[in-house]
């Protein structure tokens, strides 16, 4: 089956920085509903459409078509006191954003009685080349149009 609207692409994704060092490499495949519900980058639903299991293909995105730019005013700084207990450096922290919407941060590190903090995607700002395998293709059930997402064993859990 080729990959087109309204199709459930299963693959294997890699994705490594603009030196070639690995940064996901995913043993598990992952699957998303193809034809603009914003599952997948632009780009890669583009360079997808239309291909059947077994296509591989490496593409390299600047930042502005992977996950944007880094936004310095998601980088920020709170005391540890008001930090919750138990929450470490890679964790992460639902706080209000510039924009008064709760988004996650990331834990970057603890620096005395401050804990520095970033709400950029972990990719922000960098090129990247992604490595995709197209491991299987099928027609999206009426449910998963309806989410706007795939749903089984590699898609979205409820
Ligand atoms: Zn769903």
């Amino acid at each position: 089956m080729k990959i087109t609207k309204d199709t459930v692409v299963t693959m294997r994704v890699k994705v490594a920085d603009r030196l070639g060092r690995l940064l996901e490499n995913n043993k598990e495949p992952s699957a998303y509903l193809h034809g603009g519900y914003g599952n997948a980058l632009p780009r890669i639903e583009q360079a997808l459409e239309g291909q059947e299991p077994g296509h591989a293909v490496t593409l390299d995105l600047g930042p502005d078509e992977a996950f944007g730019p880094r936004d310095e005013s998601l980088a920020i700084q709170i005391p540890k006191a008001q930090f919750p207990p138990g929450v470490k450096v890679g964790g992460v922290l639902e706080l209000a954003g510039p924009d008064g919407h709760p988004r996650p941060f990331r834990v970057v590190k603890i620096k005395g009685p401050v804990v520095l903090l970033d709400g950029n995607h972990e990719l922000a700002g960098q090129s990247l080349r992604f490595s995709l395998q197209v491991v299987d293709v099928r027609a999206a059930s009426p449910e998963e149009i309806a989410h706007g997402h795939a749903h089984g064993a590699h898609g979205h859990h409820h």
